[in-house]
């Protein structure tokens, strides 16, 4: 089954609504220019809550064929909860992926495995697809347990979600070392993680679900590696954050990829 590979930039906490819009035009006019082939390679950014409407206004007065969404989500689904956002929320602005679970989060938040799961849950049953985020840290690498940690992790969130949510699930492999650092894995490395994700998936749920889950890597992704990690196979596109701050930067690396 073919997989199209997806390119999604986690802006993080960076660009104001005007920053996201600037960004956004020129990026769709230098793929126009350079003629990109968006059934191809799907692209994705993920801004901040108070840029996506902005996004979302631009993306369907344009109709730009680029995708977007939420870096984390609510797991509750309305009332009195200062400071949240919900999954339908999310999805009445367009969203198509909300980011879950990402180090970030687990690390300044109090996001555990329960969390998790219900944003996961939240998120598919709004009708978006979940990007979850999964990764070993140096420590655990160290100990040689990298596989089994970044798998355990995938384990403990798709337990217990039926075989069709499993199939709508994107995973990213984004081992804690290589985010922000600079020190990117090896093809070597995001091949291994991603083809042990893709076989539990499959001895869990099954070949069909196995087959169609996007395994991303993410974690210092450059135009200077990229080439190398996408010719992994298992390895079906990045999520990228330094690098999808610089609009040339995040072109050539869809344009690469
Ligand atoms: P990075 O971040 O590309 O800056 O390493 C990746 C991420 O946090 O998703």
């Amino acid at each position: 089954m073919a997989r199209i590979p997806l390119v999604a930039g986690n802006w993080k906490m960076n660009f104001d609504h005007l920053e996201a819009t600037y960004f956004l035009q020129k990026l769709a006019w230098l793929l126009r220019d350079a003629k990109f082939d968006y059934r191809r390679c799907e692209l994705a950014l993920m801004p901040a809550f108070t840029a996506l409407r902005s996004v979302q206004v631009l993306v369907e007065a344009d109709d730009l064929k680029i995708h977007y969404g939420a870096q984390t989500v609510s797991v509750t689904s309305q009332g009195a909860f200062t400071g949240d956002v919900s999954a339908d929320m999310l999805a009445q602005l367009g969203c198509s992926y909300v980011i879950v679970g990402h180090s970030e989060r687990r690390k300044y938040h109090p996001e555990d495995d329960a969390n998790i799961v219900d944003q996961v849950r939240a998120v598919l049953a709004a009708g978006m697809q979940p990007i979850l985020c999964v990764g070993e840290s140096y420590e655990e690498r160290r100990q040689g347990i990298e596989l089994e940690f970044a798998v355990g992790q995938v384990q403990d969130v798709t337990r217990d979600l039926s075989k069709d949510d499993v199939a709508k699930l994107i995973v990213a492999y984004e081992p804690v070392w290589a985010v922000g650092t600079g020190m990117v894995a090896t093809p070597d490395v995001a091949r291994e993680a991603a083809r042990a994700i893709r076989s539990h998936v499959e001895s869990a749920f099954g070949s069909q679900p196995a087959q169609a889950m996007r395994i991303l890597y993410g974690g210092s992704v450059t135009s200077k590696n990229v080439q190398e990690l996408i010719g992994q196979p298992d390895v079906d596109g990045f999520l990228i954050g330094g690098a999808a701050l610089d609009v040339d930067e995040f072109a050539r690396i869809a344009r690469m990829t």
